[in-house]
Formats: C-alpha cells, structure tokens, sequence
C-alpha cells in the first residue's frame, strides 16, 4: 500500500509543475502585506526621531541638524514599530526583501531644502527666539512691579 502511495506521488510530480521557483532568475510573487524592507518618502520627514526611539533593534539613526535618515538593515527585523509611530506617516513596509550582500550597509538618505524652505525655516526660528524674549521680559516687568508694590506696603508700617 505504501509503495503504491510513493508511485503515484511520484507520478503524479512528474507530469506536474516544479513546486519551486528559480530564484532570483524568476522573481518573487509577494503577498499584499509582506514587510520586506522600511521605506522612507524623506521630502515628508520632518526628522522628529520618533522612529529612532521606537525602533526595538536600534537600526535607524536620525540627525535634525543634517537632515539625514540612516537605516542598518542588516539590524532591522522587519517589525514595522517605527512605520507605525511616524506622526508624518512617510514610514512604509516596500514587500521585496533586502538584496543579499557580503558587507553590511547602511542606506542613508538626506533632504536637500529649496532656498524658500530654508528661508522659511530661518524665520520661523526667529520667530520663536523673539517669542521666547517677550514671555522673558514680560515676567522680569512682572517680578519687578511685585518688587515694587511689596515695598511701598513695607515703608507705612516702618513710619508707624
Ligand atoms: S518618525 Fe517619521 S517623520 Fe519622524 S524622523 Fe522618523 S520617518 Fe521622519
Ligand atoms: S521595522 Fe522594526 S526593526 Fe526595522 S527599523 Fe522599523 S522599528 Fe526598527
């Protein structure tokens, strides 16, 4: 009985399709919700460091004053953490897996700011440093009138 089972397997798989698939001559078919690999569409970045923190394996590194975005894949486990905490949602799972490679890379992408942004950011800068200035000077005025008005109530009761 055993032996009539393996023939017909075997016949069977001899008129059939290979179960497998020359990969990587033959490309993968990926299912809809495969987590390949992190994308990140950096012109929406706003480089928060959200995902940074989020990240359990420590393969992202963010750096505001240069505008860049690292990612070590090799150290990426595909957990989707930092996509889900992106406040910008610019974070994507791309369903093709990491190329293999002997060395391991780190992929890094930059923001390059138009003149307008820069001029735009520049201002707004400015503005929350005078921002910062005005609430400054506003409570020094508002401890030196308290100053004042606890003195004059001080100076009757020395008269008396
Ligand atoms: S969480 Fe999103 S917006 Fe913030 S640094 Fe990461 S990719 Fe950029
Ligand atoms: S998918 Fe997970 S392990 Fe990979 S970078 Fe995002 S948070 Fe880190």
């Amino acid at each position: 009985m055993g032996i009539m089972n393996f023939t017909g397997t075997t016949l069977k798989n001899l008129f059939s399709k290979p179960a497998t698939k020359l990969y990587p001559s033959v490309p993968q078919d990926y299912k809809e919700r495969t987590r390949g690999h992190v994308v990140n569409d950096i012109d929406t970045c706003i480089f928060c460091g959200m995902c940074m923190r989020k990240c359990p394996t420590g393969a992202i590194s963010v750096d505001r004053n240069t505008r860049t975005w690292q990612i070590d894949r090799m150290n990426c486990v595909q957990c989707a953490c930092c996509v889900k905490n992106c406040p910008k949602n610019c974070l994507s799972m791309g369903k093709e897996y990491t190329t293999p490679d002997t060395e391991k890379t780190i992929d890094v992408l930059q923001k390059i700011l138009t003149p307008e942004e820069i001029a735009a950011e520049e201002a707004a800068k400015k503005a929350q440093q005078e921002k910062i200035k005005a609430a400054m000077e506003a409570k020094k005025a508002a401890e030196a009138a308290k100053a004042a008005e606890a003195a004059k109530t001080e100076e009757p009761a020395k008269a008396e």
